[in-house]
């Protein structure tokens, strides 16, 4: 099956949006054999969407479109597209109350603002597409040649929730010939050239599937792809794939698919019993955010403290003025102190600790920016790095909290 998309919004065209939508449009529907052929993005304009969605309906009588649902007046998807298909606006009863309700239940004073109501008017013998994550209802449009036209919230958590909720059913290939699907395989602490050395012939990809480094911040992502099989077919060789290179990554995999390392942390200490506080400097909060962003992290995750001035490093965490002054608060050893200090002061089994110059000022000859260091304390060893990080402020504040989670990874997985 071949569709196109129509993407809709004067901001794409700006470039203050990146169009996520197509990608996440495009990349969900291959996975069920449903090739997205085109995509176009079009200004908020009513003759802009209707060229674009006219031309989109002539190859392939298929359209997907987002954004321009809503209630402002640029928000002109539906009459435009309605015109297209020669049908009138009709006002939706049902529409109208459930918005109501809507407004009624989230207490806000004054019910439905008038913009609001727009959102009820929908083209004639079109059919309601129910938005559960938000007050924009979709609409579903077909014509007697079976020409049709899918109308998307631009919001992408909407957007999302009303592809998986309707297109997705819908549009389904049952038994499709051929699918494109992909998996990935998650490592970090290893860079992207030593894995490819490592990975030796499978780094070209294998078993007809192929294979793409992607470096960032939190590591090297090995995603697969398989392209022209069937579904289940795919889905066995991507397993198998994975578990390949997961023999060859060994200690430097930690996840599949989106998996994130603070979660894997979590997990792991949760089934060592271990409980886990942090000290962190220089990346400010960042690795308590990371370790609680996922629910349920309480039984594990104790607290920490933000000790940026050294007078918090040495009273809150006895910090010994002797190892400021003769190495400093960036070095291993004051690293090693402020973890154990937190682990005692909290009562737990894990300590971490960063202290780092993140920048753009405070480095030296000796430590230049991008100098870090992180330590695990576990008991009573104490484990710490340093190194030299790549990246603005933003970049190495990540980079590092990335790499502390790692240390405690691998302590706890040896
Ligand atoms: P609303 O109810 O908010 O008016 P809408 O369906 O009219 O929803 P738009 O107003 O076009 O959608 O866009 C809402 C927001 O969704 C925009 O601010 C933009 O950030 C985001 N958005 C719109 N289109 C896209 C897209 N193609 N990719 C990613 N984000 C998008």
């Amino acid at each position: 099956m071949r569709i196109e998309l129509v993407t809709i919004g004067d901001e794409l065209l700006l470039g203050y949006t990146i169009d996520t939508n197509g990608a996440f449009i495009a990349r969900t529907l291959a996975a069920d054999g449903v090739q997205v052929v085109r995509r176009t993005s079009c200004g908020d304009g009513a003759d802009e969407i209707a060229d674009a969605v006219r031309g989109a309906l002539e190859r392939t009588g298929a359209v997907i479109t987002t954004g321009g649902l809503g209630p402002t007046a640029d928000d002109l998807t539906k009459p435009s597209i309605a015109a297209l298909f020669g049908r009138a606006m009709r006002k939706d009863d049902a529409i109208l109350e459930a918005l109501r309700e809507r407004w009624k239940a989230r207490g806000w004073p004054g019910g439905l603002p008038k913009a609001n109501e727009q959102q009820a008017w929908i083209p004639e013998g079109a059919t309601v597409l129910e938005n559960r994550h938000g007050s924009a209802p979709g609409i579903w449009l077909e014509n007697e040649r079976g020409q049709w036209v899918a109308m998307l919230p631009g919001v992408p958590r909407e957007m999302r929730g009303m592809l998986t909720d309707h297109l997705v059913p819908r549009l389904r290939v049952q038994g499709a010939a051929a699918v494109v699907r992909s998996a990935t395989l998650r490592t970090t602490g290893i860079s992207e050239s030593m894995l490819a050395d490592q990975l030796g012939a499978l780094g070209k990809g294998f078993d007809g599937l192929s294979l793409a480094f992607l470096p960032g911040w939190e590591g090297v992502d090995l995603r697969l792809t398989a392209r022209g099989r069937g579904a289940e077919d795919t889905d066995r060789a991507l397993r198998d794939g994975v578990s390949r290179l997961r023999e060859v990554a060994a200690i430097h995999a930690y996840g599949e698919g989106d998996a994130d390392l603070a979660g894997v942390v979590i997990d792991l200490a949760r089934t060592r019993g271990a409980r886990i506080a942090v000290a962190e400097s220089c990346t400010g909060g960042l690795l308590g955010a990371r370790l609680t962003a996922g629910a349920g992290s309480s039984d594990v995750f104790l607290g920490g403290v933000l000790a940026y001035h050294n007078d918090v490093k040495t009273v809150e965490l006895g910090v010994r003025a002797h190892t400021l002054e003769t190495v400093g608060a960036v070095s291993e050893e004051t690293a090693q102190e402020m973890a154990r200090g937190v682990a005692s002061k909290l009562g737990a089994d894990i300590g971490i600790a960063i202290t780092g110059i993140a920048g753009p000022g405070g480095g030296t000859a000796e430590k230049p920016v991008g100098t870090v260091c992180w330590a695990v304390s576990h008991g009573d060893a104490v484990v710490s790095r340093r190194a030299q990080l790549i990246g603005d402020r933003t970049e190495i504040r990540q980079r590092a909290t990335q790499a502390a989670l790692d240390l405690v990874r691998r302590t706890l997985a040896t």
